[in-house]
């Protein structure tokens, strides 16, 4: 949880419900997950309790939610709060607000038991998933957004700068993990979400969690960390080399830079998300590791660390200025060593916008 900013969520309903008679859709209901916030500035636990916000094409959207959970509800004005006790039916209740049959859109991460109980009570009615709706909004960035993104990633840059001076050899990934994490909400974030250290071998692999493996001198390190500020998420990756790296590191780590460079370079509205990641793959495939980098270039972010656009072969998606994702290719080499070097970028009006500044090279740590 972390506490999010009087947006304009009037604005953003309108939005939606344009959207919904644009492509006839009866009524939107929203559960748990990112889009819930987006709308209503309220982000609801992951709770046996149902949550739900019901936004039908005609009338008030209404916020079902847990009398208990009520109070943590900032009532903005643009939806009513209806409140249910424990005796309640909340499923009921929500059907009700959405009316009969046609077309419904929900939230993706909804519990199926909640979708189960809303088909058995609405068998007239189709559900669709909500994202082809919200995510239309969602990865347009407003001005305030992308300044909550970058807040975000400067305060991710000043950690890779303090890591620099940062002991690695003799301690464990996990309790270099931990220091990040730290950092993370000393530099400006309300909370840490996530932190990859991968030591040597481990480096190789792209989720690896932190284990209690000693880093050592002549191991590559994948840093890759973030946090969320006001609601936004951060995502950078640095690698480091403990000591002189090794002639076979330092040639793929140039690779791995000028395919980053390329990526973002590329970056401009009206380009496909599928060339952003063609951009970047083409400099590490004429070097010839093609093979070692096997994910996809980027992600969008947001609410979420991961959402749309996605930067992946096949993605047709034509970018538009406010489109906030990162570029993140990597090298990897099983049972050897791996690096990756990922930064969030906006797509501007012309070209791309850096949201992480910090230096690029491999950074050599002792
Ligand atoms: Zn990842
Ligand atoms: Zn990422
Ligand atoms: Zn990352």
């Amino acid at each position: 949880m972390s506490r999010l900013p009087a947006f304009d969520y009037s604005y953003r309903i309108q939005r939606a419900k344009n959207l919904m008679e644009e492509r006839g859709v009866g009524a939107l209901m929203l559960s748990v997950g990112a889009d819930l916030p987006y709308f209503t500035g309220y982000e609801a636990m992951p709770l046996e309790r149902l949550t739900m916000l019901v936004v039908p094409l005609d009338g008030v959207p209404v916020l079902v939610v847990p009398r208990l959970e009520a109070p943590r509800v900032d009532d903005r004005g643009s939806f009513e709060i209806r409140a249910w006790d424990e005796t309640d039916d909340p499923a009921a209740l929500s059907a009700d607000l959405a009316g009969g049959g046609g077309r419904i859109a929900l939230g993706d991460t909804t519990w199926s038991t909640f979708l189960l109980q809303l088909q058995a009570l609405l068998p007239d009615a189709a559900f669709e998933d909500a994202s082809t709706l919200t995510s239309e909004l969602r990865m347009r960035k407003e001005p305030d957004e992308i300044r909550y993104l970058r807040e975000a990633a400067e305060a991710t840059d000043r950690v890779v700068e303090r890591l620099e001076s940062t002991p690695f050899s003799g301690r464990s990934e996990a309790d270099l993990a931990a220091e990040v994490r730290m950092m993370t909400v000393e530099e400006g974030h309300d909370v840490a979400t996530f932190d990859i250290v991968g030591s040597g071998p481990n480096a190789a692999s792209p989720h690896h969690e932190p284990t209690d493996r000693i880093m050592e001198n002549g191991d590559t390190v994948v840093v890759d960390f973030g946090g969320r500020h006001w609601g936004y998420c951060s995502d950078t990756t640095r690698t480091f080399s403990i000591g002189t790296p090794r002639p076979e590191v330092a040639a793929a780590y140039e690779v791995l830079q000028a395919s980053q460079a390329a990526g973002r370079a590329a970056v401009a509205p009206g380009v496909t998300a599928a060339s952003i990641d063609l951009a970047a793959r083409e400099v590490i495939d004429a070097a010839g590791y093609g093979e070692f980098f096997f994910h996809r270039t980027g992600h969008g972010i947001g609410l979420e660390a991961h959402e749309h656009p996605y930067l992946v072969e096949g993605n047709e998606l034509l970018l538009e200025a406010g489109m906030a994702f990162s570029i993140e290719p990597g090298i990897y080499r099983s049972g050897e060593w791996g690096m990756r070097l990922e930064d969030i970028v906006v797509c501007g009006e012309t070209a791309v916008d850096e949201l992480n500044r910090s230096e690029r090279h491999l950074r050599v740590v002792d």
